[in-house]
């Protein structure tokens, strides 16, 4: 392990162009399960409850849980050091952007400031019809289904549920800096979700030598990473980041 994090930390600091690719785990150190696996919130919860076609005829049911997921639980969450080091990476200029599926805001919260979320983000309100954005402080969720102020419209957590589309700008720049990485870093992502999963599959094939860090094998491992640096996300971040600055 240590050979390979040497190894890691000498193309990083070699790279001109260094993404990051994160997924749900990242965030477990922080409290926050991913939907699949054991402890996965899927052993827990129908994904029926973000399905888009199911919310917009059972707002106030879904409500309920998502209330009770999203707002409930994960409201405290803090980054760790995995999201603390690739912020500093970024202060560095050993990063160049971070493209996450995650919904959390944990990068912004632990100061990266060119992030590209994939899947919109859960501290962000919309109204559906007027398209107005609301922040999750601003909002009373002892009354469920929340609603805009302005035509009583319920709103929707602003991240993307089954059935919608990426947003537009998020899925251009994730792919527009795939395609300029040198250096591509997953960390804590089965990679099968789709379409998020060709960004590093794009940074590949334009040339990137991808980075995985994960406790487990993935559906990338075999077919496109360099280096598999097998562990916690925050374990391994820390290490390398003690190779990097
Ligand atoms: P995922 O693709 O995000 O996979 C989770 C991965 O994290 C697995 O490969 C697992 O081995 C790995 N992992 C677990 N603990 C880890 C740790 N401590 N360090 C590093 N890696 C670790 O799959 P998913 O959970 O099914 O998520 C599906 C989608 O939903 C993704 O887009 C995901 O980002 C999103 N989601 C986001 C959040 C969040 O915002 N925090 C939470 C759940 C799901």
């Amino acid at each position: 392990m240590e050979l390979l994090l040497k190894e890691s930390a000498k193309i990083i600091k070699k790279s001109n162009y260094t993404i990051a690719f994160t997924g749900a785990g990242i965030s477990v150190e922080s409290g926050i399960p991913p939907f699949r696996g054991e402890y996965g919130l899927w052993n827990k919860y129908r994904p029926q409850v973000l399905d888009l076609s199911y919310f917009l005829n059972y707002p106030g049911n879904c409500w309920g849980y998502i209330r009770e997921i999203f707002y409930d639980f994960f409201a405290d969450a803090k980054p760790n050091d995995a999201h603390r080091v690739l912020a500093n990476m970024e202060r560095n200029k050993l990063l160049n952007a971070i493209v996450t599926q995650n919904i959390d805001n944990l990068h912004y919260d632990a100061g990266n400031n060119t992030v590209h979320e994939f899947h919109g983000n859960s501290k962000k309100l919309i109204c559906l019809k007027c398209g107005q954005v609301y922040d999750v402080n601003d909002i009373d969720f002892e009354n469920i289904p929340p609603k805009c102020v302005n035509d009583n419209e319920i709103l929707k957590p602003n991240f993307i549920f089954f059935g919608e589309g990426i947003p537009q700008e998020a899925y251009s720049n994730s792919f527009a800096a795939a395609q300029k990485a040198e250096v591509c870093i997953i960390v804590g992502s089965t990679g099968e979700v789709t379409p998020a999963s060709y960004v590093p599959r794009t940074a590949k094939q334009a040339g990137a030598t991808i980075i995985e860090i994960n406790p487990e094998e993935t559906v990338f491992t075999s077919v496109i990473t360099d280096i598999h640096l097998k562990g916690k996300a925050a374990e391994i971040l820390n290490q390398l980041g003690k190779l990097l600055f």
